[in-house]
């Protein structure tokens, strides 16, 4: 089946209600702009400004526009559009996302649920059901974006979806890399490794080998994988936060590459603080703390775990010790 059908099932299938709610990538409209393009640039002379395609507006705008080389109007309406679906789907999946993981987690329900877990199993199945469509929802998105965007090269013969791409990156608004996701993936395989649920058709991992990762299954057979390496000890991430570039480290890792103490935390980080990965500055003060993820290597590296527990607590305590006695010189004037 081709791509546009099968979104186009997606988006009228049993999750309609829930997409309701939401934007998405308009894949069938803008597949027919670029349609009419192409009709235009091959009778590049002569563009047909009569062609029908009268349902819509912008197709038609876009007609008189077409036998310029560059296309400049009809490069900005389809950029500024992909823009603004992009950043309402990125806004809509992390606020949902936000929300389920803080029911999850912040209620220290943990241990709660297991024992009184009989209680809750409706709002657990709905909360997995719901992480399920959000993951669906976000690839299906991002896949749609990323063809149509291959779609405008093709037929402009240009790099600007190329480039437009990268922006998304730079904005933070590519879907696929949000840490959001990295979250909801270790939320769903927590919960359903608890319950022996349903087999996981999205994510993978495998944790032991020289680089740990995470993979993620998308439709039309794409792989991705999620490092999980820190950049800076170059282990297993302990105590994960994403900065705002994507990028994961240890807590303890990104203080000091931050030059902020443990205890003060990655908010107390100066905005010209850069990644050490990416050189992107202002990325800590907005970064994401992983909790979800964090949960997901407890259970599965035990023994890794509780050492990186008891060092960072030590070099906890050692700093908030100099920290203080630094205080205390300044306070009596040494
Ligand atoms: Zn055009
Ligand atoms: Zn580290
Ligand atoms: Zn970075």
């Amino acid at each position: 089946m081709k791509f546009g059908e099968t979104f186009m099932e997606y988006l009228h299938g049993e999750q309609e209600g829930f997409l309701d709610k939401c934007s998405h990538v308009e894949y069938k409209r803008l597949k027919k702009v670029l349609k009419s393009c192409r009709v235009c640039r091959e009778s590049r002379d002569s563009c047909p400004s009569n062609e029908h395609d009268d349902d819509n507006g912008n197709a038609q705008l876009h007609h008189e526009f077409c036998q310029c080389e560059a296309c400049p109007l009809c490069d900005q309406m389809f950029f500024s559009e992909l823009m603004k679906e992009a950043s309402e789907i990125a806004g809509f999946f992390t606020s949902r996302v936000r929300h389920i993981l803080h029911l999850h987690i912040s209620t220290g329900m943990q241990g709660y649920l297991l024992r009184f877990r009989h209680c809750f199993t409706n709002d657990q199945q709905a909360m997995v059901q719901e992480g399920r469509m959000l993951i669906e929802y976000v690839t299906m998105n991002a896949i749609a974006m990323r063809k149509i965007l291959k779609k405008y090269d093709k037929v402009h013969s240009s790099v600007n979806g190329r480039k437009f791409k990268s922006k998304m990156q730079s904005e933070r608004i590519e879907l696929l890399q949000s840490p959001w996701l990295i979250e909801l993936g270790a939320f769903y395989m927590n919960f359903n490794e608890r319950d022996g649920g349903e087999s996981n058709k999205f994510f993978s991992y495998d944790l032991h080998s020289t680089q740990p990762v995470m993979t993620m299954m998308l439709p039309d057979s794409v792989k991705l994988e999620y490092n999980l390496s820190c950049a800076i000890c170059l282990e297993l991430v302990f105590n994960p936060y994403a900065l705002c570039c994507g990028h994961l480290f240890c807590k303890s890792c990104a203080c000091s590459a931050a030059s902020v103490m443990i205890f003060q935390g990655l908010k107390a980080a100066s905005p010209e603080s850069k990644c050490p990965v990416c050189r992107a500055a202002g990325v800590y003060g907005d970064a994401v703390h992983m909790l979800e993820l964090d949960l997901f290597l407890k259970k599965r590296c035990k023994e890794y775990w509780k050492e990186r527990l008891v060092a960072e607590r030590a070099e906890m305590v050692k700093q908030s010790k100099e920290y203080w006695d630094l205080q205390t010189k300044f306070m009596i004037g040494y």
